[in-house]
């Protein structure tokens, strides 16, 4: 069962930078993966058009065995559905506190407003951080942040959850605790792919990797078969 899969993918970006090459993946349903490349790969630009915020150059993109269109309510049910962490928490967290973050999600989805709750308060216990619900979010350490930003992407309840370099900036012992947390979620049904330049947290995680270079897919398999490749 396959939930997303491109199909020759290029992006070139205006400036005339030619970020992906040809790429042609595919995300099975239930599975840990990790794209794994060194920086400038082309992992985020990859990322950005797995969510649709970049159409690409050419090539497609389905989404459960469907090519995606980039109309509104195609759009609106991709996103619902694949959710995207992005590197920096800056970027992504904008509300005042970090209840009405991670509500906003559910609310945009038109949940009632007991469901809302519901929601909020799972994601906040999955995510360890249910102490911090009624924090400003502006006054939390780099590490609470990153939790707050994964929170508010499991209020969606997505099949699909995307995180770009989670571990980056951390220390360990938060480094470990995302990692477990994808773990369990994934123990619970969620497909999770990692991205990723960390090789060691790559091999020791997932079910399967996905390599990435100067733009082009240079491997794909289990950690074990990629290792017996080289
Ligand atoms: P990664 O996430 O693996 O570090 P990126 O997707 O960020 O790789 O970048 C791939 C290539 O595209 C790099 O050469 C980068 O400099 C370039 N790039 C990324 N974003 C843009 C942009 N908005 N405009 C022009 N070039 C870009
Ligand atoms: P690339 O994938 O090409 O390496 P990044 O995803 O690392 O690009 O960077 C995306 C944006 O996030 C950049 O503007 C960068 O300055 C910012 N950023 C990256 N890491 C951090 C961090 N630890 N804290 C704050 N901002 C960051």
């Amino acid at each position: 069962d396959i939930i997303l899969e491109t199909h020759n993918l290029h992006c070139q970006y205006p400036d005339g930078t030619v970020a992906l090459q040809g790429i042609s993946i595919a995300i099975k349903k239930d599975k840990k993966i990790a794209l794994l490349g060194t920086n400038g790969a082309g992992k985020s630009t990859l990322l950005l058009h797995l969510i649709a915020l970049l159409k690409p150059t050419c090539g497609n993109i389905l989404f459960k065995g469907k090519e995606l269109q980039y109309n509104r309510s195609s759009l609106a049910t991709l996103r619902s559905q694949v959710g995207l962490v992005f590197q920096d928490p800056d970027s992504q967290l904008f509300a005042p506190s970090v209840r009405q973050e991670v509500s906003f999600g559910p609310i945009n989805l038109g949940l009632s407003e007991k469901q809302v709750a519901e929601r909020v308060f799972r994601s906040l216990e999955l995510s360890g951080i249910p102490h911090l619900a009624d924090k400003p979010v502006h006054f939390l350490s780099y590490g609470q942040k990153k939790l707050v930003s994964i929170a508010s992407v499991l209020a969606m309840n997505p099949e699909l959850l995307i995180l770009d370099e989670p571990t980056a900036s951390l220390d360990p012992q938060n480094a470990m605790e995302i990692m477990n947390l994808l773990n369990t979620l994934n123990q619970k049904g969620m497909t999770v792919l990692l991205v990723t330049h960390n090789v060691e947290e790559a091999y020791g995680w997932a079910d399967e990797i996905i390599l990435m270079n100067n733009g082009l897919i240079t491997g794909q398999g289990t950690p074990e078969n990629i290792l017996s490749q080289d």
